[in-house]
């Protein structure tokens, strides 16, 4: 398919999504903001680490926790991993030594950009506890849950493929700030499904969820990830944001690029809007949209709780 970054007409628009049956959507760079995890999501446990463990260290999740830092620290030792901090056994009289330990600990391993499963469980309850208490808020972009709303009325499924673990992703979805989207959704993928830049990941997935790989979009920002999907036969469309990776000539010519997710509606009235795109009474009617989401998805929270 040939793109020279110019908009397409909606005739094009409407191949891509023809005979869609399944909806495979990336996360960071695509539904959210890659600047809101790297600004947010993960300062967040940096910051707050040493009060999450000090307030929870009595509790059997957060001793859990800790023990498997401690044993990947003393993996790690064996492994001769370089600046490896080890941690104490956790002790009721220890809580300082052990605290200060595995805050060093957890630092050393983002700053490292390392993603052990230890320090993944750690995270995941940390932002489990600041997604429930408001402290954090998952961020869609505005043109998300529309274009979500409406491909799920055409009784498309809607999936996620993220590096995130199923429960960050659930988090990050059901604590949005778009209200609770969780219901617009069939299914979620994690690095448990294999990399993303392998081609056999997407075919695993499309074997998980039943449908034929012609018949699956996966959405994404990078065009490596892409490009395995579209090796596995899946449809793709590469998503262009403000913050994400430049794409290069190549890439826009060699994939389906859009900058919304307007672009992917099939919709009458999104059509219209397409249209009339350039005249300025269009913002308010899109911001009415968002809107009547809003209140729609804020109405399913009560139940999904
Ligand atoms: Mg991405």
């Amino acid at each position: 398919m040939e793109n020279h970054g110019q908009k397409r007409s909606a005739h094009e628009q409407e191949d891509i999504l023809d005979g869609v049956q399944a909806v495979l959507l990336d996360v960071e760079g695509t539904t959210t903001p890659l600047m809101f995890v790297q600004e947010k999501l993960f300062p967040y446990i940096k910051t707050n680490a040493k009060t999450y463990l000090n307030s929870h260290y009595g509790e059997d999740e957060c001793r859990g926790d800790i023990e498997e830092l401690r044993k990947q620290a003393e993996a790690d030792k064996e492994a001769s991993v370089e600046g490896v901090i080890s941690i104490p056994q956790v002790a009721d009289d220890n809580k300082e030594a052990v605290v200060d330990a595995t805050v060093k600990n957890v630092t050393w391993q983002m700053e490292k950009d390392l993603k052990t499963k230890a320090l993944k469980q750690l995270q995941s309850h940390m932002w489990r506890e600041a997604y429930k208490t408001g402290l954090l808020q998952g961020e869609i972009y505005d043109d998300v849950p529309a274009a979500l709303k409406e491909w799920s009325s055409e009784g498309k499924r809607i999936y996620t493929y993220s590096l995130d673990n199923v429960e960050g992703q659930k988090l990050l979805f059901g604590y949005s700030d778009k209200g609770n989207l969780l219901e617009l959704f069939s299914g979620y993928f994690d690095a448990t499904a294999g990399a993303k830049t392998e081609k056999d990941s997407y075919i695993h997935i499309v074997g998980e969820i039943n449908v034929k790989s012609e018949k699956v979009l996966y959405i994404t920002d990078l065009p490596t990830e892409a490009k395995a999907a579209s090796d596995a036969g899946l449809k793709t469309v590469v998503v262009v944001r403000e913050g994400n990776t430049q794409l290069s000539d190549d890439d826009k010519q060699c994939f389906f690029t859009v900058t919304s997710f307007e672009e992917l509606c099939s919709d009458d009235s999104h059509k219209a809007k397409r249209v009339e795109g350039e005249h300025k009474g269009a913002k308010h009617e899109e911001a009415s949209q968002v809107d009547g989401t809003k209140e729609a998805v804020h109405a399913g929270e009560e139940a999904a709780d």
